[in-house]
């Protein structure tokens, strides 16, 4: 079958594997699998530091009350989930091969 773009396989960007279903410049299912497991490492990587950093600047700024500790441990949540993704997808564009 032909693929719209008119080209029935079209080589992966990084290995050169012809493969079905994808457009120039993309990266073959495998390539694509391999790369998430990378930026997806990193991404963990990164925000459990920034995480850390916020966290133990918020901490040690105020005095905080036992509401306080429990806004802090529920804004140190969001934020490792928030920044982690963000982390995800910059370095699923970004990450060099
Ligand atoms: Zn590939």
């Amino acid at each position: 079958m032909q693929l719209p773009s008119g080209f029935a396989e079209v080589p992966c960007a990084r290995c050169g594997t012809f493969v079905k279903g994808i457009g120039f410049g993309e990266l073959c299912p495998d390539c694509q699998r391999r790369r998430s497991l990378r930026a997806s490492r990193y991404a963990r990587l990164i925000s459990l530091v920034v995480t850390a950093g916020v966290a133990l600047y918020t901490a040690t700024r105020a005095p905080l009350s036992p509401a306080g500790r429990l806004w802090l441990a529920a804004g140190v949540i969001i934020i490792y989930f928030v920044t982690r993704k963000v982390a995800y997808g910059v370095l699923m564009r970004h990450l060099p091969d």
